[in-house]
């Protein structure tokens, strides 16, 4: 497709691509460049309502296809998405300012993604609970929710509704994706390459627009689950909003992940793969902003963890070189220098590298870059040190006891993922056990796996995406005795 038409918003409703929302019209900022990418229109709740319509009055035609199509389908849905890679690319790169580097992979994990779940949805079974010798027996149906909603934030569109969408569809469900505002154009490259993959129409539908669209979503009588990746005020909001009707959520949220570095470990790969999480310019849930490290290795991890950051090329998404693009908007931008700039004048740290927005020519020079930017001797309990950023920003802390370290990386209110570097099998296996997150990895950073269930503890939120687990989030259990 051309840029044109790939940079064109519009609500997909069952089969009809509308070209006009009841919530008007936004412009559309490319975030490298601060110009306009094009004019976008977002849904409200008349489209909302025609969205879950559409997505219940397909429910009895996905279900009558029965699980082997299903499969078939989701299976051409995978293949679809990988051969129209370089379209999801330049939208990426257009809409969120990723870099081709940081976008392959995810590219490739989305596709994966999608394939765990042809894998599963003629899997789904069920149980058999109880039989008896006098004829009594006990099952358990797992049955689809229904229609499901999808509310997504926008740091990666594409990875977000592959975490998310096959796994519904797998289960039997229909969905209504509520995009972010932020990032419209992937979701409805998404929603045709569902419709071009013989998925009929109304299983997928995509309604971009703001929060008034995503809460109507939650309110929906028919909309009976909601898979939410966001903010937890957001989520909080949502949870009160479904109060009422008892609305049944999976909640994927943000996080304050910490790395701890002992003195035995491969500081030189400690500190690579700490730096290496900077393809999305620190707007990942599972950034490890803060680095716990041993003082008896601290000044030879700074040494090699700065090296890292400073040589990271930050600049146009589409460069193969480029490491780090900009954050997602001018008022991101903002947050993060300001936030910067309160740890400075709040002694939450000390600054060792970048705090600004970086010196590019030409088009970047308006971009929303910020530099690559590390806080030494961080207060733990400062707000840099809890606080998600959601941008470029480490605070390096340093330690002498493990437990000592241990209870501050667990004294915040998120638990997404840990990071423990060390060559000691014991200790790791030990600080594993202690580390409250839903993830950790050891001596690694960025392995993700569609197999295994992510998700969060405390304020990370709860439920599951990858893996069975990641299944079981879409289906309920139907208990079946006969006497
Ligand atoms: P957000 O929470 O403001 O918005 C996310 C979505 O919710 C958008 O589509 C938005 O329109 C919608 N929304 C906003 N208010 C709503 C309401 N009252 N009712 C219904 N929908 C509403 O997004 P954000 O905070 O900018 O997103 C970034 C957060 O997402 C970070 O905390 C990040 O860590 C987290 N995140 C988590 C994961 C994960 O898998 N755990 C992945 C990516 C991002």
């Amino acid at each position: 497709m051309t840029d044109a038409q790939l940079l064109t918003n519009q609500i997909l409703i069952g089969s009809d691509f509308l070209d006009r929302g009841s919530a008007g019209t936004d412009q559309h900022w490319n975030p490298a460049t601060a110009t306009v990418n094009g004019e976008i229109t977002l849904g409200g709740r008349p489209e909302i309502d025609a969205a879950v319509a559409a997505a219940k009055a397909a429910l009895p035609v996905w279900e009558a296809l029965g699980p082997i199509e299903r499969r078939d389908r989701l299976s051409r849905l995978a293949a679809i998405i990988e051969s129209w890679g370089e379209d999801f690319r330049a939208l990426s790169a257009a809409e969120t300012g990723m870099p081709q580097q940081g976008f392959i992979w995810r590219l490739k994990l989305s596709v994966e993604w999608i394939r765990q779940y042809v894998g599963y949805a003629d899997k789904v079974g069920g149980d058999l609970t109880g039989s008896s010798d006098d004829g009594q027996l006990e099952y358990v149906r797992y049955e689809p929710y229904g229609v499901v909603g999808i509310i997504i934030t926008w740091n990666s569109p594409l990875l977000s509704l592959a975490m998310k969408v096959p796994a519904a569809l797998a289960a039997g469900n229909t969905v209504v994706i509520k995009p972010s505002e932020l990032t419209p154009y992937t979701p409805l490259l998404f929603g045709r390459a569902c419709l071009e993959a013989g998925i009929p129409p109304g299983v997928v539908n995509v309604v971009p627009g703001g929060a008034d669209a995503g809460e109507q979503v939650v309110i929906h009588p028919d909309v009976e689950k909601i898979s939410f990746t966001g903010g937890a005020v957001t989520a909080a909001k949502m949870m009160q909003a479904g109060a009422p009707f008892i609305k049944p959520f999976c909640m994927e949220l943000g996080g304050k992940s910490a790395y701890i570095v002992f003195p035995d470990a491969d500081l030189k790969m400690a500190a690579t793969l700490a730096a290496k999480e900077l393809s999305n310019a620190g707007q990942s849930c599972k950034f490890g902003s803060r680095i716990f490290v041993h003082d008896d290795v601290r000044a030879d991890y700074m040494a090699a963890f700065t090296e890292a950051c400073r040589s990271v090329v930050v600049g146009d998404p589409e460069d193969m070189a480029t490491n780090m693009g900009p954050l997602i908007t001018r008022g991101a931008q903002d947050r993060v220098l300001g936030m910067i700039e309160q740890a400075q004048s709040g002694n939450y740290g000390r600054l060792a590298l970048g705090g600004g927005k970086p010196k590019l020519d030409g088009a970047l020079s308006q971009g929303y870059f910020v530099e690559p930017t590390i806080f030494e001797d961080v207060d733990p309990l400062s707000p840099l040190a809890q606080d998600e950023i959601f941008g470029p920003v480490y605070s390096v802390i340093g330690f002498t006891d493990e437990a000592t370290a241990i209870a501050q990386i667990n004294n915040t209110k998120f638990g997404l993922s840990g990071y423990v570097h060390t060559r000691d099998l014991r200790r790791a296996l030990r600080v594993v056990a202690q580390v409250k997150s839903g993830t950790v990895y050891v001596n690694d950073a960025n392995r993700r796996h569609p197999w295994s269930p992510f998700g969060g503890f405390k304020q990370s939120g709860f439920g599951d995406e990858g893996g069975r687990a990641g299944l079981d989030e879409f289906l309920r259990k139907k208990t079946v005795g006969i006497a």
